[in-house]
């Protein structure tokens, strides 16, 4: 079974209040749709970056009084966070577990790459106090992998996941893309089987998005798109993969618990579930954004240069790139879409009393919502249908 979180009164799901994220921004190589803060590496300034996330963590803490407090999930993400050393995973966890308090069964996550793993060394991280592996699959198909750039193959990813399970691993999730160029419909089915066939605690399933965003941070294959070598399937059909792959994991037994995650009973993501409900979390590391509620609650996010982040934190001087205040108008809107992102769905009368919004005005936009199937109550929150998911940006834009 998986660890425990106390449940959030607003979505009825059990999510970690206070977490932490590490960022670990080391690749092997850039992935060509890739916009995350992360970097192709040779390599790996291992005891480097290790001393930096310490020295931030010990800055954060005692700036933000964070020292004592209790964790709930603590989430290691990246780049590829299967390169970074398990001692140095090692000595981070136990840094955090000599700061903070490590709730008894918090969730603790790693993300690995299939093509940077093994079983002695998912032991390692296993006996360093890791308790779930998520991994970037993302395809089994190799036309896919191709496009998407990335180094494993389908059998690869498939012995990953075995040497998950042979080092002990009994959660572990797999993140797969569907909506990529060239990719068919009967593709995306064929790694919805074979995912489910491997027996995955947790599945996510997110299409491939190729926004201004991504043009902005140089992207090649947004570029491609942008100049049009590339075409991405229709919005009809990337709705048909999504579909797909819904029914695919929902007859293995896997519930939709949010629009793109999918888990067997008592294995949702604790740490994600904090992100929808309007948790906190400290972050740390290159790229990384924490959510913290000091005097005023605050978002922050950290250079996206893995040498910039390291420079600043040398010299003693916070790795930020932005910080800004949240306004309670900010923190609603955020509630709303994300409580709507959930199969349980949302109290959005309690979460327009929360924030002083008004819940009358948005009653006839609900009661439109319920009569055209598009929404349910469940236990008097209001919750998408799979025909309101389809559709999750425009229902949420009406009720902010
Ligand atoms: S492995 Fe992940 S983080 Fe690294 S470049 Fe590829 S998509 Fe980006």
């Amino acid at each position: 079974m998986a660890p425990r979180a106390p449940l959030d009164p607003l979505t009825g799901l059990e999510a970690a209040r206070f977490g932490v994220y590490v960022h670990f921004p080391y690749c092997l190589s850039k992935c060509p749709y890739c916009d995350f803060a992360s970097t192709a590496a040779r390599t790996i300034p291992d005891e480097r970056y290790t001393a930096a996330i310490l020295a931030e963590l010990e800055g954060r803490l005692e700036a933000q009084q964070l020292t004592g407090r209790e964790v709930t999930s603590i989430f290691i993400g990246g780049g590829t966070p299967s390169l970074w050393a398990p001692a140095s995973v090692a000595k981070v966890l136990e840094a955090l577990r000599s700061k903070l308090r490590v709730a008894e069964g918090c969730e603790v996550t790693l993300e690995a790459n299939p093509g940077a793993s093994d079983a002695g060394r998912f032991a390692d991280y296993r006996a360093a106090g890791v308790n779930r592996l998520s991994m970037g699959v993302q395809s089994f198909e190799a036309s896919t992998l191709a496009t998407l750039g990335r180094a494993h193959d389908g059998a690869t990813a498939a012995r990953a996941f075995e040497a998950a399970r042979r080092a002990g691993f009994d959660n572990v999730s797999m993140d797969f893309i569907y909506g990529v160029h060239g990719q068919t419909l009967a593709q995306v089915e064929s790694d919805a089987r074979r995912a489910v066939a491997l027996g995955s605690e947790h599945l996510s399933a997110y299409a491939l998005t190729l926004d201004k965003a991504s043009l902005a941070e140089e992207v090649p294959l947004a570029r491609q798109l942008a100049r049009g070598e590339v075409s991405l399937p229709p919005d009809d059909t990337v709705v048909r993969m999504q579909r797909v792959v819904r029914d695919v994991f929902a007859a293995a037994g896997l519930q939709r618990y949010e629009i793109s995650n999918y888990a067997k009973p008592g294995f949702h993501s604790r740490h994600n579930a904090l992100y929808w409900t309007g948790g906190e979390y400290l972050a740390l590391g290159t790229g990384a954004t924490g959510h913290l509620r000091a005097t005023a609650p605050f978002r922050y996010s950290n250079q996206r240069s893995a040498e910039k982040y390291l420079l600043e934190v040398e010299a003693g001087r916070w790795p930020e790139a932005s910080r800004e205040e949240l306004s309670g108008l900010e923190l609603f809107e955020e509630r709303v879409a994300m409580g709507l992102r959930l199969a349980s769905g949302v109290d959005l009368a309690a979460v327009c009393a929360l924030f002083g919004q008004d819940f009358a005005s948005r009653a006839l936009t609900v009661r439109h919502l319920l009569s055209a199937g598009m929404a349910e109550q469940r236990e008097g929150r209001l919750a998408l249908t799979d025909a309101g998911f389809d559709v999750h940006s425009a229902i949420a834009a009406r009720l902010m």
